[in-house]
């Protein structure tokens, strides 16, 4: 599309507008930038229904790869403690986190690339504008600030950068109640037992470092784990978490949440249904995290309610987009 030759007059503001300035969009931006066009970045996180919002990035940086990473790490770290009495070092005692000394260490490593974001697109000349972007025609922006302020902006080029959210199902008390992998990464307070909705590689790795950090994990499997990859792999890596200690929940979608006790993270109780099969479930279920892209329920399973009590969500952070 673009090239090194000098770009023909036009009546636009920018050559270049670039929407969501995560990975792909950021990279575009530079490139651009890079052939000597006047670009700008719009990028604007929706807060998620709990309201975590984040800064410059995009999923990767904030929501996803690195702080999943950070979190594996540390999961990691707990295991080689625990590993380090059989090799005589005096014994480590318990292996639980302290959550909000992990959350806070992440979420500062988080706040320097969301800085260093910033200043490389000023250092290449990309106008980056904190705004969410929607066409109004096929050269010109609407944009809106955090403060609701409107703005127009034209281009002769769009890029659409603006990758993709956590899908909810479609239950009661799924959005109130529930989180998903946009909030856990900042969550201010221990999540306690939690179920994961969905066996994407999201829900599956969120269930290893939960459990890796010593809190205890059940993921509720509609159908396969791992939809997509191979599938030998995919038991292995379910057989695998199981000897671990993950708990998996099969052939199951959840059918309603309801809180059953206040607080941080509070209780609730989660009903759920064995799929396509006239049984009834006979466990309800936990909390927390939704995987980013499972968890619908396409079929309505009949339900029973269960008494197992566990822990709840509540509570997003709203981080400066910096
Ligand atoms: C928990 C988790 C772990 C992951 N782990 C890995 C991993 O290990 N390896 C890997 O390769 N991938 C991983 N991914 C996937 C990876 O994060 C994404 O594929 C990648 O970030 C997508 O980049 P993107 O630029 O397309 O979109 P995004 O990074 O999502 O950026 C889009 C941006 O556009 C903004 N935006 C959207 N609409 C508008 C609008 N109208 N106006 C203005 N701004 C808008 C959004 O707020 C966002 O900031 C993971 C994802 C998750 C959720």
């Amino acid at each position: 599309m673009l090239t090194q030759t000098p770009e023909e007059a036009h009546p636009y503001d920018y050559d270049v507008v670039v929407i969501g300035g995560g990975s792909g969009g950021l990279a575009a931006s530079k490139e651009a930038a890079r052939l000597n066009r006047k670009v700008a970045v719009c990028d604007f996180v929706v807060p998620s229904p709990p309201g975590t919002t984040w800064g410059l990035g995009g999923t990767c940086v904030n929501v996803g790869c690195i702080p999943k990473k950070l979190m594996h790490q540390a999961s990691i770290l707990a295991e080689s403690r625990k590993d380090s009495e059989a090799f005589g070092f005096p014994s480590a005692g318990s292996n639980a986190v302290d959550w909000g000394t992990m959350v806070q260490n992440v979420q500062d490593h988080i706040g320097s690339l969301n800085w260093g974001y910033r200043v490389a697109l000023r250092d290449k000349q990309v106008k980056y504008l904190n705004e969410y972007a929607s066409f109004v025609d096929k050269h010109t922006l609407k944009t809106v600030n955090k403060k609701g302020k409107e703005n127009k902006i034209t281009s002769r080029y769009f890029v659409v950068a603006t990758g993709g959210r956590p899908r909810y199902p479609d239950i009661p008390g799924a959005k109130e109640l529930g989180i998903t992998s946009d909030d856990i990464f900042s969550l201010p307070y221990n999540p306690g037992k939690t179920l994961l909705v969905g066996a994407s590689y999201i829900s599956l790795e969120t269930a290893g470092f939960l459990h890796g950090v010593g809190i205890r994990a059940t993921v509720m499997v509609r159908s396969i784990l791992l939809r997509g990859f191979d599938q030998q792999c995919a038991e292995r890596i379910g057989e695998f978490m199981e000897g671990q200690g993950v708990d998996f929940i099969r052939g199951c979608v959840p059918t309603a949440l309801e809180r059953v006790e206040e607080g941080k993270p509070g209780k609730i109780k989660v009903t759920g249904g064995v799929r396509n099969r006239k049984t009834t479930f006979l466990r309800a279920c936990v909390t927390q995290p939704y995987s980013c892209s499972q968890a619908s329920t396409t079929t309505a399973p009949p339900t029973r309610t269960g008494t197992t009590r566990w822990s709840s969500p509540s509570g997003g952070t709203r981080r400066p987009q910096r």
